[in-house]
């Protein structure tokens, strides 16, 4: 048997001594991440050889993958919009469908001629960071209340090459933000998950930083802090997409008009490709 093949019986009997299984892809992607061998050789030749080191290194972390800890962590990168991110395990897992928030806001930008964007609660960055690859007259800034996450947005965004187009801020939503900053987008993935439907989340997010998921009571309280404030940031034609639950939409539609406060006007909400309410536009009074 070759050397990758006793891995794979290994890392099966393995999985279900601990009741759970790895999908071959993800086996490979634990292999490749641990030695830097590329996928595509780990199928094609099957007589690669491991050194002991690498064999101890995957063993060990095929055990902590059989504990629900996510790949994206193990791995320590993740694709979005066909880019590779670094991540780690202080920042959320970008997921699939906040592709549909980028994709909503490059149209957007190109129909009106947008150049500057707030990538607010950024995380890895990889939000303001996929616009700023895809838009190359887009200059971005970004803003997390976590250190790590804006240390994790200043790396990927050098490992980008787009340092020349980006500034970052460290704080509470649009706290750091200079006062006489006027944005023609914000975009944001903020925390948003209904406090109360935290405990039925999947095993694999209770390793992901909680202040970047749990929403607070209906999942609203630092969205309805964004819609607040966020007016007072965007240009006089400037916009705010923002990605949420999708029980949140009816809040969502009424919250201009509810307080008043604001100087935002609720104009649509985009469903993902499930058919659920997730990004919600809202322009410039
Ligand atoms: N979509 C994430 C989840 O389902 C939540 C992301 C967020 O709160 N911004 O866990």
């Amino acid at each position: 048997m070759s050397q990758l093949n006793a891995l794979y019986a290994w890392i099966k009997s393995y999985a279900s001594t601990q009741h759970t299984r790895i999908a071959l892809t993800e086996i490979n992607s634990i292999i490749s991440g641990m030695t830097g061998i590329p996928r595509e050789h780990l199928l094609t030749h099957e007589d690669i050889v491991l050194s002991n080191t690498d064999i101890e290194r995957i063993k060990k972390a095929v055990k902590k993958r059989a504990t629900h800890y996510p790949l994206q962590y193990i791995v320590g990168s993740v694709e979005f919009m066909g880019i590779n991110f670094l991540i780690d395990p202080g920042v959320l897992i970008p997921r699939p469908e906040t592709e549909l928030l980028v994709e909503t806001a490059l149209t957007y930008m190109a129909d009106r001629e947008y150049r500057t964007v707030l990538d607010l609660c950024c995380g890895s960055g990889v939000i303001g960071l996929s616009i700023a690859s895809m838009e190359r007259n887009a200059f971005i800034s970004f803003t997390d209340n976590s250190k790590r996450a804006v240390h994790l947005t200043i790396k990927n965004s050098e490992s980008l090459g787009l340092t020349p187009r980006v500034r970052f801020y460290t704080g509470d939503l649009f706290s750091r933000v200079p006062a006489s900053e006027r944005f023609d987008l914000i975009v944001s993935n903020p925390p948003y998950v209904p406090h109360a439907r935290m405990r039925h989340l999947q095993k694999e997010v209770l390793y992901e930083p909680v202040t970047a998921i749990d929403g607070g009571r209906k999942g609203m309280e630092v969205i309805k802090r964004i819609i607040q404030q966020a007016g007072k940031f965007l240009n006089q034609n400037g916009m705010l997409i923002i990605e949420h639950d999708d029980t949140q939409k009816r809040y969502l539609e009424t919250l201009c008009t509810d307080t008043d406060q604001t100087a935002l006007k609720y104009m649509k909400t985009i469903n993902d490709l499930s058919g659920l309410p997730r990004i919600s536009i809202f322009s410039r009074k």
